[in-house]
């Protein structure tokens, strides 16, 4: 299944993000999917659960922020959002053939995170843990 590989890279590449965390616990995990990416929602929702199980990411949300298409109109000078992945064609002046700008994405926009700020409890097993991260920078 399509969607099940794509749970587990995203899982990948926020566990990467919170490498070096003291995370108590992963709230939500807020997915940015363009329309033209070719992911279904519900499918990425059901194959989250599977993907996020045994990981830091284990019992977080996802959260899908869907990204229209949005293509640029050169006649008419703007950018504009498609409502569909049916036609590009322009919405206002009909001009097909536009240039794609955005409804490509697949990226993480934010983790929300609880932060483990009481050491008493932190059981992180990467051997990597004693190592202090200098103030500012
Ligand atoms: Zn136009």
């Amino acid at each position: 299944m399509h969607e099940l590989s794509i749970a587990y890279s995203v899982v990948s590449s926020a566990t990467e993000a919170l490498a070096g965390r003291k995370v108590a616990k992963v709230d939500s995990v807020l997915l940015r999917v363009g329309a033209l990416s070719g992911i279904m929602e519900d499918p990425l929702q059901f194959c989250w659960g599977l993907a996020t199980e045994g990981t830091l990411l284990a019992g977080s949300g996802l959260v899908i922020e869907r990204v229209p298409v949005t293509i640029r109109c050169r006649p008419c000078g703007q950018d504009v959002a498609l409502d569909g992945v049916q036609s590009f064609r322009c919405p206002r002046c009909g001009t097909p053939g536009l240039e794609v700008l955005k409804g490509r994405e697949l990226e993480i926009v934010s983790l929300e995170i609880e932060e483990d700020g009481d050491d008493a409890h932190s059981g992180v097993a990467t051997g990597d843990s004693e190592k202090e991260r200098p103030a500012g920078g």
